[in-house]
Formats: structure tokens, C-alpha cells, sequence
């Protein structure tokens, strides 16, 4: 078991959360030769990470730090962060590093980190984008805030799960950054697909509009990645929630009202999505928004029928 050493770079690292992001992101550390040390609350999912990719398992996050020179959290929201923070805390080494890497709230995190600092431990935040695919190729794009000394020690972990690594402010601007970008993808989708309605009701064919918008001025991540993808093809499965699409969007509406920004069209995003968990039900895919603009419109894409 190694010690840790304040401003070293990490070589064994607790990595509490294997989600659907956690379990690649954790895998592309074990693949780069680092000591990793899985834990969910699900605890099954963490013995299943071991077995199949590597590293150990622990039981609790208590467990899974002890000895750490770092720690990745990236659970569904700030709230589970909070619960891992205050289950981990005791056991944590002094200099150890905490990088939290979840799309939680900046606020929240500045809390955590100030409560860490305390005791000798440093946390930053490096939320993600670029969804499942990108953290199984290890080309994910990350967000960093904190204080530089920490970002740099942080980054030989940040490279083996990201390309384009970006330093965007001191502790919760990642989170910001993120909530922000989600924000426009949020609303980038919902846009699209009233445009797709409004285009079949006039009698043009949806497949083809997207191909059309991916060749003018009206793409964007939707079309590109999800309209045909996970949509049209009525999969809906991309691997992320739509309650944790519909959290980011809350996100990003919590940085408005901080920094008093008006921000009326985000503000019915925000309804949409949350209206969407709503009728929709929980443990839908984040794509499944879609459903929610054709029960408006009382017909389905693609197929003409009426949407149960
Ligand atoms: P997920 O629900 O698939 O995984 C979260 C994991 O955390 C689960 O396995 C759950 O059992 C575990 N967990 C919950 N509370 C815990 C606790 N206290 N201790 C230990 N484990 C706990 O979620 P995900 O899709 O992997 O997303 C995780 C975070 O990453 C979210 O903040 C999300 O917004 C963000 N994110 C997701 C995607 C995506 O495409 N899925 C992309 C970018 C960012």
C-alpha cells in the first residue's frame, strides 16, 4: 500500500461511483497500470468491475480510500457525493486528492472542499462530456476547477480518461462549465425534435431532415449523435438519464439565479425536462425526450403512430 505523498503524482486511487460512466472511466486507469480500487454502493457492481477489468474491490467508501493518493467520485449527484464525502472522510490519508468528476452543483462541491481542506485534503472538480463512447476510448472532454498545484497533480489520472483537458476556474468552475454545456445540449435536443415534428407534419421525412440539418446551419450534437442514433431507430439508450439531464439543466439554473442572470428560455428548458421525469417515469434514457414532445404533439416520429 502506498503512502500518500502531499504534491506527488497518484498512484493508487479509490474510485467511488462504477455507473455507466464510472465503470470506463475507472477502466481506462486500470488499463494505464493505476492501483485501483473500485466502490458503489451497489456493491456487486464493484466485485464485477475487479473480476472482469482488474484492480480490487472494497466494501465502503471508508475502505476503498484507505491508503489512497487519490480519490475519484463521479455518482449520479451532488447529494451522493455529500453521502460518500461524509462515509470517506475519516479514513482519509492527509495530502491525499479528491477529484470530483460528476455533474454536481458548484456550491455543493466548494462546501465539500472546504470542509476537506480542513483535514489536509485538497479536492478539485473535473466533471466530463462526451458521454459513454468517448469514456471507453478515453477521449473525454474534462473540466476542471481548482487550485493549479492540485490540477497538475491530478492530471496523469485526467489523461488516461481525457483528451482535451481544460482548466476553467478555481473549485466548482468545472461543475459551472458543465451544467452550462448541458444546458445548450439540452435545449439543442428539445429544439430539434419539435423541428422534426413540426417537418413530418408538413410531409417531410425526419431521417432525411437530419441528414439535411447535418449539412447546414441547424446541426448540432443532437443531430449528429442522437436523432437517428437513438431516436428514429426508437432505441432510446444512449447510457445517460434523463433525470440526470433534467439535474443539469436544475444546475445551470442555479448558476443563473447566483450570479442573478435572467435566463427565461433555459427556464422552460428546465420545466420541460422536469416535466419529462415527470410523465415519462423514472429510469428512462435521456433520449426518451423525445416521447415527451410527441405526446404533445400526439404523434410519434418516424412512424405515424400515435405514442402510447
Ligand atoms: P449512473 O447512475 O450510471 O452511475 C452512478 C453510480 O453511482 C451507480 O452505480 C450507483 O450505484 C453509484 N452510487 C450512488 N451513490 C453512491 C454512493 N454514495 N457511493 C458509491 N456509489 C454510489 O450514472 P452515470 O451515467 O455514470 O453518471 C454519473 C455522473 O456523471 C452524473 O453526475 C452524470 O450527470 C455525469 N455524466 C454522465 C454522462 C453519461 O453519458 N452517462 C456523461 C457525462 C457526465
Amino acid at each position: 500500500m502506498s503512502t500518500p505523498v502531499q504534491g506527488g503524482a497518484p498512484h493508487r486511487v479509490a474510485f467511488i461511483g462504477i455507473g455507466n460512466m464510472g465503470w470506463p472511466m475507472a477502466a481506462r486507469l486500470v488499463g494505464a497500470g493505476f492501483q485501483v480500487v473500485a466502490c458503489d454502493v451497489a456493491a456487486e457492481r464493484a466485485a464485477r468491475f475487479a473480476q472482469e477489468v482488474g484492480g480490487e474491490a472494497a466494501a465502503d467508501a471508508a475502505a476503498a480510500v484507505r491508503g489512497a493518493d487519490a480519490v475519484i467520485t463521479i455518482l449520479p449527484t451532488s447529494k451522493h457525493v455529500g453521502e460518500a464525502v461524509a462515509a470517506m472522510r475519516d479514513a482519509l490519508a492527509p495530502g491525499a486528492l479528491v477529484i470530483e468528476m460528476s455533474s454536481g452543483v458548484p456550491t455543493a462541491t466548494r462546501g465539500f472542499a472546504e470542509a476537506l481542506a480542513g483535514q489536509g485534503v485538497a479536492m478539485i472538480d473535473a466533471p466530463v462530456s462526451g458521454g459513454v463512447p468517448r469514456a471507453v476510448s478515453g477521449e473525454l472532454a474534462i473540466m476542471i476547477g481548482g487550485a493549479e498545484a492540485e490540477v497538475k497533480r491530478a492530471e496523469p489520472l485526467l489523461r488516461a480518461m481525457g483528451t482535451t483537458l481544460t482548466h476553467v476556474g478555481g473549485v466548482g468552475a468545472g461543475q459551472a462549465m458543465k451544467a452550462l454545456n448541458n444546458l445548450m445540449g439540452a435545449a439543442g435536443f428539445l429544439i430539434g425534435v419539435e423541428a422534426l415534428l413540426i417537418g413530418q407534419r408538413f410531409g417531410l421525412d425526419p431521417a432525411q431532415m437530419v441528414d439535411v440539418l447535418n449539412n447546414s446551419t441547424g446541426m448540432n450534437n443532437s443531430t449528429q449523435k442522437k436523432f437517428k442514433q437513438f431516436v428514429l431507430s426508437r432505441r432510446f439508450d444512449a447510457g445517460f438519464g434523463l433525470e440526470l439531464m433534467a439535474k443539469d439543466v436544475s444546475v445551470a439554473l442555479e448558476v443563473a439565479r447566483d450570479t442573478a442572470t435572467p435566463a427565461p428560455f433555459s427556464a422552460l428548458c428546465r420545466e420541460m425536462w422536469a416535466s419529462a421525469v415527470k410523465l415519462l417515469g423514472p429510469g428512462m434514457d435521456h433520449t426518451a425526450m423525445a416521447q415527451f414532445s410527441e405526446r404533445l404533439a400526439g404523434e410519434a416520429l418516424g412512424g405515424g403512430n400515435r405514442p402510447g
